[in-house]
């Protein structure tokens, strides 16, 4: 594995996980490392990207993800911009290549989309004249949310090699599941995905992954237990009879984490669904890193942001 962290990054696209190599993600979370003790700090700024711009470009809701990159770019002294779909001429029907085109014409130094379209962001990398971060594209792929999942795993397990990992909840519409299979698969984790039949997308062995439809047994002997939250929003028709239904059969509750190793960790990308997909007691008792995923976000967006726009020369 690399050490240094300063992989060739710069003017890069960060599109999906597949895009980097088992190092590169190393080099990554060293990077972030490095960064998390700028947020410790009184004031939390340092020089590297000042001068430079970044567009946060967002077609779907977000707390997370779109507040830790604008954290993230002031941090580094970035000027950062923020535009919702709601407040731009996209809701006066202007095209989305025509939006790209036209924010590229201001030269910005890296555009950040999130759109509810699977590859959006590949096709305006294409015209964007400048590094293109994937901030999730549909149900398609969400990587720096695996990164930082990445980072915070590596933080309490010390190795990423050979982990045993529960993906648990609404995989068929998780982003966040594919691009953390992706990430876990370069570490040759064992990955067991489990949830109800109907939310699990067909040929689910063709990604290497064990599937089961019993928490019980998802949960026995995970190191990391990855909850998923269900995604109504994806969803054009029910796909389980009801909240309550689900809940009772896949919920992450006491009961359950009675099977879970006494040192598992459990993460989720958030938002959460209290007594849905994790109980409050499991989403802020000992086992949870759900905040400290949060934490590590911004640390990983400023990682991202410096070696893309080449922070490091
Ligand atoms: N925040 C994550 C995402 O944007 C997970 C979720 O929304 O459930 O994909």
């Amino acid at each position: 594995m690399v050490d240094s962290p300063l992989v060739n990054f710069k003017g890069r696209h960060l599109l999906g996980i597949d895009d980097l190599s088992a190092d590169e993600i190393i080099g990554l979370v060293n990077t972030a490392n490095r960064f998390v003790e700028v947020s410790e700090r009184e004031i939390k700024k340092l020089p590297t990207l000042r001068g430079k711009t970044v567009v946060n470009l967002f077609f779907e809701p977000s707390t997370r993800t779109r507040t830790s990159f604008e954290i993230a770019g002031k941090r580094l002294s970035a000027d950062v911009i923020n535009i919702s779909a709601q407040s731009s001429s996209v809701v006066k029907g202007e095209t989305f290549k025509d939006t790209v085109l036209n924010l590229a014409s201001m030269r910005p130094d890296a555009l950040v989309i999130r759109h509810p379209s699977p590859g959006t962001p590949l096709y305006a990398s294409k015209f964007a004249g400048c590094p293109v971060i994937n901030g999730g594209d549909g149900a398609h792929a969400h990587p720096t949310q695996a990164l930082l999942d990445m980072m915070t795993i590596m933080e309490r397990r010390k190795s990423l090699k050979n982990l045993n990992v529960a993906i648990i909840g609404d995989v068929l519409h998780s982003r966040v599941a594919r691009s953390n299979i992706s990430a876990f698969k370069r570490f040759d984790a064992n990955i067991t995905v489990c949830g109800p039949k109907t939310l699990m997308p067909a040929h689910m062995d063709n990604f290497g992954v064990r599937v089961t439809h019993d928490i019980y047994e998802a949960v026995e002997g995970a190191d990391v237990i990855m909850m998923l939250r269900i995604q109504t929003e994806r969803m054009a028709q029910g796909l389980f009879p009801s909240l309550r239904e689900y809940s009772s059969r896949f919920c992450l509750d006491s009961k359950v984490m009675k099977k879970a190793k006494p040192d598992a960790i459990v993460t989720h990308p958030g938002p959460i669904n209290r007594g849905i997909e994790i109980s409050s007691e499991v989403a802020d008792g000992k086992y949870s890193v759900i905040l400290d995923q949060v934490t590590h976000g911004v640390a990983m967006r400023m990682a991202v942001l410096y070696l893309l726009c080449g922070g490091a020369d």
